[in-house]
């Protein structure tokens, strides 16, 4: 080790989803992003962009997008907050909320990113184990606790908490702030965003990368109330003032204006993904009933290390996570019903050998 290596700040750090270059014939389905372009306004608001409007530094309080959200949501203004995706919203949350001594609490299987987030920024964390059917238990979460984060529906089992458990979540947790990671919601149930008005300890956390079709723009928000938001933007702008550059300000802004397109293209995935759950049945697998946009699959007989490695050998790509309890379970994003198609008769034909 060399002698300045002892000041370096050593972390593990979060490993994505492999992003193999895209050719004809590959089906991706590993990153949970969206099958269906963004909403067509999206095309024409890019090509009314140029480069001119380049030369100057974007507005730090990102008003276009912030307005977009409070009209679309019909709420004020002072209740979003917007990041660089809800990775950097989180990120974000974890500095400004969660600086208590106390251990914050995260289920033992869910967005991998939360250890790397408080490991990061030494914050103390401890990870109650979802039950045996990868259910949250909720009463884990009332004992003391520095804060408490969750996706829902969570990540990557997609099982979704009903608000009501939320609700007894937040009710015993008055002197925490709680955040729930709706990155999946709109392929769900109700959003917490209703809980708002009750509780000014709840942040909810939702992103364009998924149902809104975004993923490459990185754009994601926050929704709470006044206080917590103003809290969030001190931070924001102790780090970085410009955070969401113009074009995703711009793009991100018409996305939310076609709502007809959105649940259309939501829809869809629904159908598919409930025609994939049938399917995937009859071919031996079992899983949680996901209300995302993937599903966390495993087989009666075959590891899920074998078929992850022969499915990308047939570039078909899902995601697998060698890691305990989840080891043999693949999580398969919903695509086009002909990515599908692809997919499931593949999975036919190698399990029948
Ligand atoms: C995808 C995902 C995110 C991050 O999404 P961004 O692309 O950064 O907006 C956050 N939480 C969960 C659970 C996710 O699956």
């Amino acid at each position: 080790m060399r002698e300045w290596e002892s000041h370096v700040r050593k972390v593990t750090p979060y490993t994505p989803g492999e992003q193999p270059g895209s050719f004809p014939g590959m089906v991706k389905l590993n990153t949970n992003e969206n099958p269906y372009p963004p909403a067509p306004g999206v095309r024409k608001a890019l090509e009314e962009l140029t480069p001119e409007s380049f030369r100057l530094y974007p507005d730090p309080a990102a008003s276009e997008l912030v307005d977009a959200l409070a009209e679309y949501y019909g709420k004020d203004r002072e209740r979003f907050f917007v990041g660089v995706g809800s990775d950097d919203v989180i990120a974000m949350a974890f500095q400004t909320f969660f600086n208590s001594k106390e251990p914050i609490l995260f289920p033992d299987i869910s967005y991998s990113f939360y250890s790397v987030w408080a490991q990061l920024f030494g914050i103390p964390y401890r990870r109650p184990a979802l039950d045996g059917e990868f259910r949250l238990v909720k009463e884990d979460y009332f004992g003391e606790n520095g804060g408490i984060i969750f996706p829902n529906p969570n990540a990557p089992t997609g099982l979704y908490l009903e608000l009501g458990a939320v609700e007894e979540i937040l009710a015993h947790n008055p002197s925490s702030v709680v955040i729930v990671d709706e990155a999946y919601v709109d392929f769900a149930g109700p959003s917490a965003m209703e809980l708002v008005d009750r509780y000014d300890n709840l942040l909810v956390v939702q992103t364009f990368s998924k149902s809104r079709s975004l993923a490459g723009l990185r754009i994601g928000f926050a929704y709470g109330q006044p206080q917590l938001i103003r809290y969030l933007n001190d931070v924001k702008y102790s780090f970085n003032s410009y955070t969401l550059n113009l074009p995703s300000l711009k793009l991100g802004a018409e996305a939310l204006k076609d709502k007809a397109y959105f649940r259309e293209t939501v829809e869809k995935i629904v159908a598919t993904r409930e025609r994939v759950k049938r399917e995937l049945s009859s071919l031996g697998f079992h899983f949680p009933d996901s209300g995302a946009n993937f599903i966390f699959a495993a087989h009666e007989s075959c590891p899920a290390g074998e078929l992850f490695q022969a499915l990308r050998k047939e570039h078909i790509y899902v995601r697998y996570f060698d890691a305990p309890r989840i080891r043999n379970y693949l999580r398969i994003t919903i695509g086009t019903d002909e990515e599908m198609n692809k997919l499931l008769s593949f999975l036919k034909a190698y399990l029948k050998r």
